[in-house]
């Protein structure tokens, strides 16, 4: 079967990904990086890869016009992903289902190859159990007693939304990466229901029922708005958008954001997250460069804020690099075997190809199980207000510790 796997606009995590349609000999996989210069042959499957935009409907078509089959693999295709974010701020990232009719949707970020071939096959991804129902922790549903956007990892058995740390686990599938095993909590890149954020965040708030928010009444006498005034819960959500729509805000229901542009749509995916939020943020959309952008920008919080790192955490850190510089070469020479034997040996260390292990101070769940995790833990850290900055990258943060301005380019992706 002819499959060809094009690549569009961002991180190329879902593209590089693709390569391992090669290992056996079912598909003969050719793989189009720039799809404007595609001249247009027939192709049995055609899978498109990164976010879109509407002007980049003219290559769509004629991709559609020459396949019998066109799949959205992975969340910025499928539901416009994480760079959709910068629809906050008036971008216009649209998911293929919006630009074109007949598509088929493989979710996630990354998206999971082998729910790609199943999909390619016309098998069909066969009917997947809730993420709660595979996660170890396990839920109350207890009102909360307070929201708490960090905690130590010291419990590994009762549900993130019990312990106030915000998990969208109710909301999503079970899942390849798992973020939840790597005691990072979930943001929905695979929501099991339509509007996924939307329902969590009612979900959310029902559990914050006992904690105080602010409301202000109108000229006429009724409560009618929360508040513009601080309260525990405002204070305790400071990104609603950034925490609850990660991966599905066109998707969401919700009209096109007013918040004015920064001029660059990925720097407008950064300004407004959380510090605490970065990791995964970086981890997701970095492509083929996620591990080292990531560590630029922990390692200038941790510098700048003397948070201690152990020569453990340093090892580890070093290992990540060395594979993320063998996993280029390897994607390069579009060599899958080795493609894969790199991403395991990632995973190893990094919990998932979205870094879910890698945190500010070191790592958040054992590695090594001869390891003694207390060498490279990580810990709750300050929130410090401030500028930061590392060789090609530079943000600044307010005192709750949202990033309010950023100089990131593309080409670090
Ligand atoms: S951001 Fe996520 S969905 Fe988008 S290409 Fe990267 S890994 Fe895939
Ligand atoms: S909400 Fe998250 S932590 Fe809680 S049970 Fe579900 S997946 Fe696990
Ligand atoms: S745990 Fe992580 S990989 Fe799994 S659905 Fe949630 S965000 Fe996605």
């Amino acid at each position: 079967m002819d499959v060809k796997v094009f690549q569009f606009n961002g991180c190329k995590k879902c593209f590089n990904e693709s390569l391992l349609l090669k290992e056996g000999v079912k598909y003969k996989v050719e793989f189009v990086s720039d799809p404007k210069s595609w001249k247009g042959e027939n192709v049995d499957v055609s899978v498109i890869t990164g976010y879109l935009l509407p002007n980049d409907l003219e290559n769509i078509e004629r991709i559609k016009n020459n396949s019998k089959k066109i799949i959205a693999y992975g969340d910025c295709t499928a539901t416009g992903g994480v760079f959709a974010l910068a629809n906050q701020k008036g971008h216009d990232v649209t998911p293929l289902s919006s630009l074109i009719e007949g598509s088929k949707n493989v979710h996630g970020c990354l998206g999971e190859i082998e729910e790609l071939k199943l999909t390619i096959d016309g098998t069909g991804v066969p009917k997947l159990k809730s993420l709660c129902q595979v996660c170890s922790r396990k839920a109350t549903c207890d009102y909360l007693e307070s929201i708490n956007r960090q905690i130590e990892l010291e419990d590994s058995e009762t549900c993130f939304n019990d312990l106030g740390f915000l998990c969208s686990g109710f909301t999503a599938t079970e899942c390849k990466e798992k973020c939840i095993d790597y005691n990072t909590p979930c943001r929905g890149c695979k929501p099991s229901i339509d509007r996924s954020g939307i329902r969590m965040l009612a979900m959310f708030g029902t559990l914050a029922g006992n904690i105080e928010i602010a409301t202000e009444h109108s000229v006429k006498g009724a409560t009618d708005k929360l508040g513009d005034e601080d309260d525990d819960l405002t204070n305790s959500l400071p990104d609603v958008v950034g925490n609850f729509f990660r991966f599905t805000l066109p998707t969401s229901g919700f009209p096109k954001g007013r918040i004015p542009s920064s001029g660059s749509l990925l720097e407008d995916v950064f300004i407004g997250r959380l510090i605490e939020e970065i990791p995964l943020i970086t981890g997701l959309l970095g492509g083929a460069k996620s591990i080292s952008l990531t560590l630029k920008f922990i390692e200038s919080y941790e510098k700048a804020n003397q948070i201690e790192v152990s020569e453990q955490t340093k090892k580890y850190r070093n290992e990540l690099l060395q594979l993320e510089t063998d996993l280029l070469k390897a994607i390069e020479s579009e060599d899958a075997p080795k493609y894969r034997e790199l991403t395991d040996k990632i995973r190893f260390i990094a919990g998932n190809m979205n870094l879910s292990n890698v945190f500010y101070g070191g790592f958040k769940s054992i590695i090594d199980p001869n390891d003694d995790f207390n060498e490279y833990k990580a810990h709750v850290f300050d929130v410090v207000e401030g500028t930061y900055k590392n060789g090609s990258i530079e943000y600044t943060l307010d005192q709750t510790g949202i990033i309010t301005k950023i100089k990131i380019s593309e080409e670090l992706l």
